[in-house]
């Protein structure tokens, strides 16, 4: 990794010690150049210029630091990167293009044919897809189980399991997975020459629960979603000990999935709010949750931080609050879901979540399609269920809006 001198403000002004989360999200890793600029400076090129041919020739060897090419380091990613690994409390982190291709790095980067993969059910639909339909053919296989049952996990583990694969709280059913006795199982558990590492999804969640320091190997975060957190770019990180991403580092400099200068500029500002935005988020959806709860056309909701929630005990341990995704039956099938979506006027119908817009989207026809009426059924998302990642919008004219959908019932 090339090291980036420090300016002569740095040096004057040392970055004090022991921050916590969200300072770290408003100033880590900032890399500021001779101009002395405040604002983080966007670097929108995709090569970089030696001095002469020696410093070029010494870059290539590996023996002096330095940028090459934006595939390999660009200072803008590299500011997301710094400021990401403070803010889950890791070593390193990696930026790639987007969540997807974060997940996909750290498996081919560390899992070869005939290791196996060990996943809770409750998984994002495309990581599903990922493990379902394109590893195998590279001789990867997955065994999933339920992300609550314990002794389920325990067993799946065989000699050649390398990685643990969790998202919690779940997508779209807000079931939380229990990060410390997972990575307890990852810690004791023998598996040929080493043991398998966790990793934990926590898109949903960045400022709210912090799972390296609950003993997670590796966070894999979606920036696109709340990180970003206005629905404007694509992106990926992985956050963890410096000889897990240094691995990811190198197979991603040959295979090219790295996230652009100006994605990453854009989530590096989003950072500044986030502890802010994901507050108000939580706010917002717990008084909705509550609201939805207490409707005589709804069956059932899931959020993590309503009492009724099976696990909420242990979302209080894990969790600052309940986050801004919740999920909610109606009385009656698909039919009257899409009646309730359709009869409103304010919430976006789009798959895509952790926005300062409210959305809402209908998973079994949606997000979850593909994945199949028996995958669906193992992650409990029914017919009758609708997703919402509550927005920053104010939560009156939201629930006007929910009222304004029921009463199509
Ligand atoms: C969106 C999402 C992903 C994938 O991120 P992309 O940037 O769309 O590839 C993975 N996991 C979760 C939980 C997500 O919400």
């Amino acid at each position: 990794m090339p090291n980036e001198p420090l300016s002569p403000i740095e040096r004057a002004r040392p970055v004090p010690k022991n921050l916590r989360p969200a300072t770290l999200a408003v100033r880590a890793g900032q890399m500021r150049t001779h101009e002395q600029e405040h604002g983080e400076a966007m670097f929108i090129t995709s090569s970089f210029v030696f001095q002469n041919a020696e410093e070029a020739a010494a870059r290539f060897a590996g023996t002096a630091a330095g940028n090459m090419y934006s595939r390999f380091s660009n200072p803008s990613v590299r500011t997301l990167e710094a400021r990401f690994a403070a803010l889950e409390g890791g070593e390193r982190a990696l930026a790639l293009a987007t969540g997807m291709a974060a997940i996909n790095t750290f498996i081919l980067a560390h899992l070869s044919a005939g290791d196996h993969i060990v996943a809770s059910a409750s998984l994002f639909g495309s990581t599903v897809q990922l493990l379902t339909k394109f590893l195998p053919r590279f001789g990867i296989t997955t065994t999933f189980v339920a992300i609550d049952d314990m002794p389920a996990w325990h067993a799946a583990i065989t000699p050649k399991t390398k990685l643990l694969m969790v998202e919690t709280p779940s997508n779209p059913c807000t079931e939380i997975a229990d990060i410390t006795a997972l990575a307890e199982l990852c810690k004791t558990a023998q598996t040929g020459d080493s043991r398998p590492w966790l990793m934990v999804d926590n898109s949903q969640s960045p400022g709210i629960q912090y799972p390296l320091a609950l003993g997670a190997d590796v966070v894999m975060n979606a920036a696109t979603k709340f990180a970003d957190g206005q629905g404007r770019v694509l992106g990926g990180l992985l956050v963890g000990a410096e000889s897990l991403i240094e691995a990811c580092y190198q197979y991603n400099r040959t295979t090219g999935a790295s996230l652009s200068p100006f994605n990453a500029w854009v989530i590096t500002k989003g950072l500044e709010t986030l502890h802010l935005r994901m507050a108000q988020h939580a706010a917002n959806a717990q008084s909705m949750a509550e609201w939805l709860e207490a409707h005589s056309k709804v069956a059932r909701v899931f959020y993590p931080f309503l009492p009724s929630h099976p696990q909420y005990a242990m979302a209080k341990r894990q969790q600052t609050t309940g986050g801004a995704l919740l999920s909610f039956c109606v009385k009656g099938g698909q039919a009257a879901a899409f009646r309730v979506i359709n009869a409103t006027r304010l919430v976006s119908i789009t798959a895509n979540l952790g926005d300062a817009k409210t959305t809402m989207v209908h998973p079994a026809t949606t997000t979850h399609f593909r994945i199949g009426p028996d995958a669906r059924a193992r992650a409990g998302i029914g017919d009758n269920l609708i997703r919402l990642s509550v927005g920053l919008e104010d939560i009156a004219d939201l629930k006007d809006d929910l009222a304004r959908g029921l009463a199509a019932l």
